[in-house]
This record gives C-alpha cells, structure tokens and sequence, in this order.
C-alpha cells in the first residue's frame, strides 16, 4: 500500500509548533515509507482564514526543510464536493434537516446540566413530517444538517500510537450538524469540518491520519462519515498533546507557541525540527537526541511515538539549538549573525569585513546558545576605542599597569610579521619577563585596556581581531593615557 499523508492546518494564525510537529510526523511517515506528503489548507472558516497564515504556514514548513508532494489544496475551492457529500447522506435517509433554534438547544443545554448530565443533542428532529417540516419554514427557520449516530454505534479502531480504541455513538453528543444553515435559498450551508475532511481524505486517497489527540472524538465521528460515505477507513494515529512545564497543554498563555516565535528567538531550523522529533518520539537508539529530518526519517516508526503527554523543555532545545550553532561552518553562521550585529546597531561593513567577520564568528561560535547571543558576544571587538566599566576602570588606576601597555605598545611598534595569536603570546611572555610580575596581571591588564571591561571572549583571539582592525594600537594608547592620569 502505498503510505499517503496530509497536514490539514487551518489557517486563522502563523505556523502553531503543535501544527508543526504533526507535519515532522507524517513527512517523516511518508519519507519512510516512500509515500507522498500533502498540503490541504482547510481554510472553510472564512471569517477567521487568512491568505497571510497559509503564506506563513507553507513558510513555515520550508523554514524546516519539510518538502511536500501534492498541494497545498484548498478547502474552500472544493464546496461542490462537500455539498455532494451532503445530499448523497440526505438522499440515503442518514442525514436531515434540523430546524431547532439556537434558544431550543441553549434549552436543552440548560435543563441536561441541570439534571447533570453531558449536553447533547437530543436528536428531536431526526423523524419529523413534511408537514412538520413545512410549518417550521413558514416560520422562516432555516435548517441545519444533522448526521445520524446512533447511540449504540460502536466504533472501534487501531490506533498506530494508542492501541484499540473504542468509542460508543452514545458518547458523541448525538446527531451531528455537518452543515450550516443556508444564508439564502440554497438547500443547506455550509458543510462543516468533519464531513469535509472525511470527503478530502477519501477523495486524496489518505492511507494514514496522524494528528493531535485533540482530534480522537472526531476519529470516532469521521469513522462514522467514512461507513456512510462508503470510502475506505484509514488508519489513525493519535500523537501527544505538547505540555508546558506545568504539565498543561502548550497554549497562546505560554507566549512562545508559532515557529516564527521560535525563529525570533534564534533558533536554526534544523534545532527545531530536531528538536520537534524529540516531543513525542524516540529513536531507536533512545541516547540519539541529534539528528536532521532526514536522519530521522530514516529510523521513523509510529511504534516509538509515545503516549503520554510531551513536555516541552527550554533546555533541551537551547542544547540542541547550541550543537548546530557550534557545527555550522564560519561563513554560513557569519551570515545568519550579521542581520543581529546591524539590528544592534554595531557598525560593521558585511562585504569590506567579510574574512574579519568570519574569523570572529568563529571565534565566538562555541560560545552561543541562540543566534543573539553574538550580539552581547561581540560587542567589545566591534568599533572605535573603549569605554571602561567600572572594575576595568579601577584595575587600570593601580600601579604597574601603565608599565605594561608601554611595553606591549613598544613591542608591537617593533614587529612586521602577521599579528598571528602565536605572536600574541610572545608578547604577553617578554612583557611580563621585563617588568618582573605575574602573568594574570598582564593579561587581566590587556583585557581592560582592549576592550574596557575585565570579561569577555578569548583574550588572544580578541587581540587578533582587534589588531587586523588597527584598534589594539589605539586601544592600548587610550588605556595608557587613562593608567597614567
Ligand atoms: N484543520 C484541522 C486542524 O487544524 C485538521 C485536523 C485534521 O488533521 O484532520 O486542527
């Protein structure tokens, strides 16, 4: 059989991480299995449907290096196939109209919770008489649709995450709406989600329905729709909810949910769909946490997506998120920071500076979590002269270090050869030799006198830096001139 897939977002905001995650997991379906993965933007919603979240939804999805086979199909170009859907039940006596208005079931509602019972429809137009009928749209009252379920149906299905489930038609809420009311004199509105997915998944020829477990209540109705509609069931898969750390669902509350939030941040694509791997499944080899897509799709069986809940942890993904910094070629990371250096405000010449960036990125790459990280990373090295913080400061009022930038001053009046770190160092070695003192305090005393502070990246790999720029000379000369006044 071939495996055919679908993601079937709706799109009435950006590119939600549960979404997301449940495209890693039918894309890594389909990869493995040599099947097809499919957009349908289910976009019926019209109020609430937006041209710009489908744009950043199929974004999203290249973002992550999730390619797709057929699509994306949108719903709302395919009404004639789900208003066919919905006579065919009308015509097959499994559906009918139902006119009771929105006070009768805010009634019905009312006196079910009084007598503490579940709210449902309690199927009352399900037999009415065409003079029944007749008499109500005298009324003027405009039907909904509404599937028959009947309350001993049993449905039952192997899910591929959960096992066997069971569901009873009672359980259900009772007879369905699968459209709306028409707005003018047409037979009925708008069909609804659950019949118009079941007419795409049947139509696309959908083997696979792997979704959130958000969905399992309508796996039972959508069954229902499938037996009626007479097309082939597929097979379900229900994955984990995403948690926060308090163990609830992940939601608008937590703030960072969509994947452009997590790209803000300064994640790399790759950390996040690697880490989006990790909510929900397990490889193989359990101790595996780094992998690309591909890798992972590779080993992807629904066997080893779990049940419970997938918590979502910070930590981790900052891990991951850290091992593809540290992994990423200089001129490729080079690009992705420099956007970080401008929006900071840094004055640095991205084409001009070129191979001084690149060495600086790497000497700052082992060092970052999330891509702004480079921001604070660099801040010293980049631009003219120092300003001195105030333990900087004070270290270069005490006695003695003045001597040290006269000497480290007069040692690179004297060298020709390429400022290498190797140099550097020999510098350090005879400076500290001449005046007689230790090591720490010469270099604790260059530190301040180039970049104005007592911490900071690697001190040689800075010094290079600064002097392919010509700025240690300056530097050193605006912290002589502080030392010794
Ligand atoms: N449009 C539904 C959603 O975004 C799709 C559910 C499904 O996969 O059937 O939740």
């Amino acid at each position: 059989m071939t495996v055919r897939v679908r993601i079937a977002p709706s799109p009435t905001g950006n590119l939600h991480i549960g979404t997301a995650r449940t495209a890693v997991f039918n894309w890594l379906l389909a990869r493995r299995q040599g099947g097809q993965f499919i957009i349908r933007i289910e976009d019926t919603d019209t109020e609430r449907s937006r041209p710009e979240y489908t744009q950043n939804i199929l974004d999203g999805f290249t973002w992550l290096g999730m390619t797709w086979d057929e699509g994306p199909f949108y719903q709302s170009q395919r009404l004639d196939l789900y208003r066919a859907a919905v006579q065919k039940l009308l015509d097959q006596g499994l559906a009918y109209r139902c006119y009771c208005t929105a006070e009768e079931l805010n009634q019905l509602r009312e006196s079910q919770r009084a007598r503490k019972e579940a709210p449902r429809y309690d199927n009352r137009h399900r037999n009415l008489t065409p003079e029944q009928e007749a008499a109500f749209q005298a009324e003027g009252r405009k039907p909904v649709i509404r599937f028959k379920i009947e309350d001993d149906a049993q449905i039952v299905w192997d899910d591929q995450v959960r096992g066997k489930m069971v569901w009873k038609g009672a359980d259900l809420g009772g007879d369905m709406v699968v459209a709306r009311t028409p707005a003018g004199d047409e037979p009925f509105g708008q069909p609804l989600y659950n019949l118009a997915v079941v007419v795409d998944d049947m139509d696309m020829q959908i083997s696979h329905v792997i979704r959130g477990e958000d969905h399992i209540a309508n796996t039972a109705k959508q069954i229902l729709l499938y037996e009626a509609l007479g097309g082939t069931i597929p097979t379900f898969g229900h994955t984990p909810l995403i948690l926060n750390k308090e163990g609830r669902k992940l939601s608008k509350r937590d703030g960072v949910t969509s994947i452009d939030d997590f790209r803000k941040l300064g994640f790399t694509a790759e950390a996040i769909a690697n880490y989006m791997c990790l909510l929900g499944w397990t490889p193989p080899d359990s101790t595996q946490e780094i992998f690309t897509l591909p890798e992972a799709a590779a080993q992807f069986d629904l066997d080893r997506v779990n049940k419970a809940g997938a918590k979502f942890d910070w930590d981790k993904l900052d891990w991951i998120n850290s091992q593809y910094l540290h992994a990423l070629p200089a001129a490729e990371l080079t690009d992705m920071l420099i956007p970080y250096w401008q929006e900071a405000g840094y004055t640095i010449d991205p084409e001009g500076d070129r191979a001084w960036l690149e060495d600086l990125t790497a000497m700052i790459a082992p060092s970052l979590t999330r891509l702004p990280d480079a921001v604070a990373e660099v801040r010293l090295l980049v631009g003219e002269g120092i300003t001195f913080n105030e333990k900087a400061a004070d270290h270069v009022a005490q006695a003695g270090v003045a001597a040290v930038y006269q000497g480290v001053l007069e040692a690179l009046a004297q060298t020709s050869e390429d400022f290498t770190p190797e140099l550097a160092k020999g510098i350090i070695k005879t400076v500290t030799k001449a005046l007689g003192v230790k090591k720490g305090f010469v270099m604790k005393s260059l530190r301040a006198g180039l970049t104005g502070e007592l911490q900071g990246p690697d001190l040689i790999g800075s010094w290079v830096l600064l002097h392919a720029k010509g700025q240690d000379g300056v530097r050193l000369q605006q912290a002589l001139a502080q030392a010794a006044g």
